[in-house]
């Protein structure tokens, strides 16, 4: 067992700011160094108890795996009942329901949540832990982040109507699917508010930043991020990695899985339930057609290009925040050391890492880049062998996963477990075009079309976003 006397302290990966506990990871986001927060050290459940928690129900593993990396900041029945109450709502009995597709292969069904898409599993904790740390402190937020599309309604989803708590969503205008859009635009709460802004994801995620990085404005009206930035967003993404795993086999059994990535958030938390003792053997990255990712991991060269619509929106971006935190490990954890890269890339567009530091890490990852043609060619394949409907986000991962096993190294023998990131709905029109015909809107968003909007567009300019911000916050 752990000693939650002596819970997970975080460090940053920059290496300057201070080390933090949990409710000041949370309230914190962004470290004041510009760095992302990191575990110190990683607890380790060892094999006994990591079988011990087969029997276990989805709230009962989320609260068994978080509680050491909260501590004692929340009282221990309160995280209990909020980790129930948000379960509890989600449409599916199982939460994360599993579906064999074919021999060692499985689709993980995360679109089980009010949003339809997996970031609705951590956003919807985020937002009751939130409430609870700032409740406490009798203080209030703003909330800033930027979407590409599913974070933002999730983010909204999850904060909306609290009391302490102020939200502004910034998503690149015209680049989200229409359904995406109304998800937040149609939200009717006082606290929420959403921009249209004038430029792609990566600018949005810019300007997030931006307003961070300017200390003062970001004391003056207490800033917070829900973004995968935060701590808090990756850490219960980690319950159905053990979730799914311990299904088929696990500890007995290794197992690999197929993420659909783009900020590398939800991997993030695949490689940080492996760095928990959950035996993995193998982590595709998956990326669509803006493949960084799989241009790095295959040749240790990470280099910007222009950002390219997609059918998979939600990943069409070229700098992965998240991914610092995994290059900081690389780094042997030396801050410094990647603020330099770091640096390096924001100045030139590209940096390069050894293929000898870069092949520590080849061992665990192998990552997949998916052109629009194979991603509906494999919605298409999958519907007509299995009857499945999926959506472009969970058929990349598909698809990346099947190439894994044809011309990668991978055992036919290895369980893949592949992310179904989200609900077909949400991207009607790909799905129709390599179906034949359009998925159904489940029934929580049936008149989504026909709700107003409300929605703000901004220029892609500092002075503007940060008046906008500040003359509507209530901080
Ligand atoms: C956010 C999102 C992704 C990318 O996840 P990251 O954590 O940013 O790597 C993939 N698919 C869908 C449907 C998403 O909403």
């Amino acid at each position: 067992m752990f000693n939650l006397e002596k819970p997970v302290r975080y460090i940053s990966t920059r290496g300057v700011a201070p080390e933090l506990d949990f409710d000041d990871v949370l309230i914190t986001g962004l470290a004041r160094d510009g760095g992302l927060y990191v575990p110190k050290e990683w607890p380790r459940f060892s094999k006994a108890e990591i079988e011990s928690m087969k029997s276990l129900t989805y709230s009962e593993l989320a609260v068994k795996i978080m509680e050491p990396f909260i501590g004692d900041n929340i009282p221990t029945d309160d995280f209990i009942a909020l980790v129930h109450k948000t379960y509890s709502r989600f449409q599916h009995s199982a939460i994360a329901p599993l579906k064999q597709l074919e021999n060692n292969l499985w689709l993980l069904e995360l679109f089980h949540g009010p949003t339809l898409a997996f970031k609705d599993y951590a956003m919807q904790i985020l937002g009751g832990l939130f409430d609870e740390a700032l409740r406490r402190r009798g203080k209030r937020t703003t909330i800033v982040g930027a979407t590409s599309g599913d974070t933002g309604s999730a983010a909204i989803e999850a904060c909306k109507n609290r009391e302490a708590i102020d939200i502004f969503i910034l998503f690149p205008k015209g680049r989200v699917s229409s359904i995406q859009q109304r998800q937040m635009t149609t939200v009717d709460a006082p606290n929420v508010h959403t921009i249209a802004l004038e430029g792609t994801f990566d600018d949005c995620q810019d300007m997030v930043k931006s307003l961070f990085n300017d200390l003062e404005y970001r004391d003056k009206y207490n800033l917070s991020a829900v973004n995968s930035i935060n701590w808090a967003r990756l850490l219960p993404q980690i319950i159905y990695y053990f979730w799914a795993a311990l299904a088929v086999g696990a500890p007995d059994r290794k197992v690999a899985f197929s993420v659909p990535s783009g900020n590398f958030g939800n991997i993030f938390s695949a490689y940080a339930a492996e760095s928990l003792g959950l035996p993995i053997e193998k982590l595709i990255i998956a990326t669509n057609k803006n493949d960084i990712l799989s241009r790095f991991f295959n040749s240790g060269i990470m280099e910007i290009r222009e950002v390219q619509p997609s059918l998979s929106p939600s990943m069409d971006i070229q700098v992965s925040s998240n991914f610092e935190r995994l290059l900081f490990d690389l780094c042997d954890r030396d801050g410094p050391v990647t603020k330099g890269i770091l640096d390096d890339f924001r100045s030139k567009g590209t940096f390069n890492i050894k293929m000898d530091i870069l092949n520590q890490s080849a061992d665990m990852f192998s990552a997949v880049g998916v052109d629009d043609k194979a991603t509906l060619d494999r919605i298409q394949n999958t519907y007509r062998s299995t009857g499945e409907t999926i959506d472009p986000h969970s058929a990349v991962g598909l698809e990346a996963a099947h190439q894994a096993r044809s011309f990668g190294s991978l055992s036919p023998e290895l369980p893949i477990i592949s992310l179904a990131c989200a609900h077909p709905a949400k991207f009607p029109d790909p799905v129709k075009e390599a179906t034949g015909s359009y998925p159904i809107l489940p029934a929580q968003l049936d008149d989504l079309l026909k709700r107003p909007e409300k929605v703000t567009v901004l220029p892609n300019d500092f002075k503007t976003v940060s008046s906008y911000i500040a003359d509507n916050t209530n901080v």
